[in-house]
């Protein structure tokens, strides 16, 4: 039997310890220091754009800040992809806001513009009042369609919080994913592109925002001798130590995104002359995925399989695999929520798997898994 095999193992460089030593060497065992510094610095200089980044304790804490500093207050509602983690969405609720759900189309996976637009104009007209923020998802490191987005949301003056958990590296024409809404959310957490062992960001427009999210990542204390609060702050911002990771992984992130396309490309060619198997795969060469997890869709009708069947037979075979994200639409918590679908995240979730992706995934490994699919079905 082969070792088993995971959808996306944290992988360290090496360089991680002398990081962490360092903070240990110097007593910077703390929630700020050297490490935290050069961590944002190089996810700056990686993402570009002139944005700046903030380090945080999680991608959602980072959803949290961006929100709260587009002004999300209790009774606001706020735009959200259904197609995703729940993490995307939960912070609106926090908030004591509601999130409105809208689907995906069938080539990014994404949010679908026609559906936001539509949400927009029926919120409106249903509330008397603008959604307060729209939240797209590149969902498993695909762009979503930027340019349709931002153009809606720039007619209705509705400013867009992109979520880029999965998306570190991913580009759209050209342009690193976070960076194109005011605000941009990446995670860091054990099975991202990176780890810090867990971890976020938030990327932000200009130092003043980035002042701002230190603030109130670190209980929004005023600069009095003694500790002053005029509003309430959270504790969010990154330790040292965690920053130190971070630090080590950024001098692998690109070997990593390149392993992660390398494995696409080879599940790409595998499954080229299969069948009723469908690899999900970028639109156009607008789109440059990082390919965080390379995911399919099985026709139960051409294979005979279910998603959940061939799930099975792979774990039997000590290959993990994984449902899709089930939309928020469907989640029993958000069951009453204001959704605008046509189905297409239904159908993804019934039809589809994520496969092992990660550093630790081999070539035989990749071989070894379609030939288990193909044995499976056929
Ligand atoms: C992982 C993830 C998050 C949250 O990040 P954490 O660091 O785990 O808090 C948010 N959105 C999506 C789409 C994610 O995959």
């Amino acid at each position: 039997m082969n070792n088993r095999i995971y959808l996306c193992l944290a992988h360290m460089s090496g360089a991680e310890m002398s990081y962490i030593q360092e903070a240990f060497d110097t007593n910077w065992v703390v929630p700020l220091g050297p490490n935290v510094n050069g961590f944002e610095a190089d996810l700056e200089r990686f993402v570009g754009c002139d944005k700046k980044v903030v380090a945080l304790s999680a991608g959602t804490a980072a959803i949290h800040l961006g929100l709260i500093q587009l002004g999300v207050k209790p009774g606001d509602e706020v735009i959200c992809q259904s197609f995703t983690f729940c993490a995307s969405a939960n912070p609106v609720t926090y908030l004591g806001a509601t999130p409105v759900f809208v689907d995906s189309e069938s080539e990014t996976w994404n949010m679908n513009p026609a559906l936001l637009e539509t949400a927009i104009q029926d919120r409106i007209k249903k509330t008397g009042k603008k959604p307060k923020a729209i939240i797209p998802v590149h969902l498993y490191g695909m762009p979503a369609k930027m340019d349709e987005i931002l153009a809606i949301a720039a007619h209705y003056e509705i400013p867009v919080l992109e979520d880029a958990a999965e998306a570190l590296g991913s580009e759209y024409k050209g342009q690193k994913c976070g960076t194109f809404g005011h605000f941009g959310a990446l995670s860091f957490n054990g099975n991202k592109m990176i780890t810090t062992s867990g971890g976020g960001a938030l990327v932000v427009p200009d130092e003043e925002a980035k002042k701002k999210t230190m603030f109130y990542a670190t209980q929004a204390r005023e600069s009095f001798p003694y500790y002053q609060h005029e509003e309430i702050g959270y504790n969010y911002r990154m330790s040292n130590i965690c920053a130190g990771i971070g630090r080590g992984q950024m001098t692998v992130l690109e070997e990593h995104i390149a392993h992660h396309r390398h494995v696409h490309d080879l599940y790409a060619m595998f499954f080229a002359d299969m069948e009723g198997i469908i690899l999900h795969h970028a639109p156009n060469a607008d789109y440059r995925p990082n390919y965080w997890l390379s995911t399919i869709l099985i026709d139960p009708e051409k294979t005979g399989f279910d998603y959940e069947q061939l799930r099975v037979a792979l774990d039997a075979a000590n290959v993990e695999t994984r449902p899709l994200w089930k939309p928020m639409h469907l989640q029993p918590v958000y069951k009453d929520n204001p959704c605008y679908v046509d189905g297409t995240s239904e159908k993804l979730f019934q039809k589809g798997l994520c496969l092992p992706a990660g550093p630790w995934v081999t070539d035989e490994d990749v071989r070894y898994i379609v030939d288990t699919i193909k044995e499976a079905i056929v």
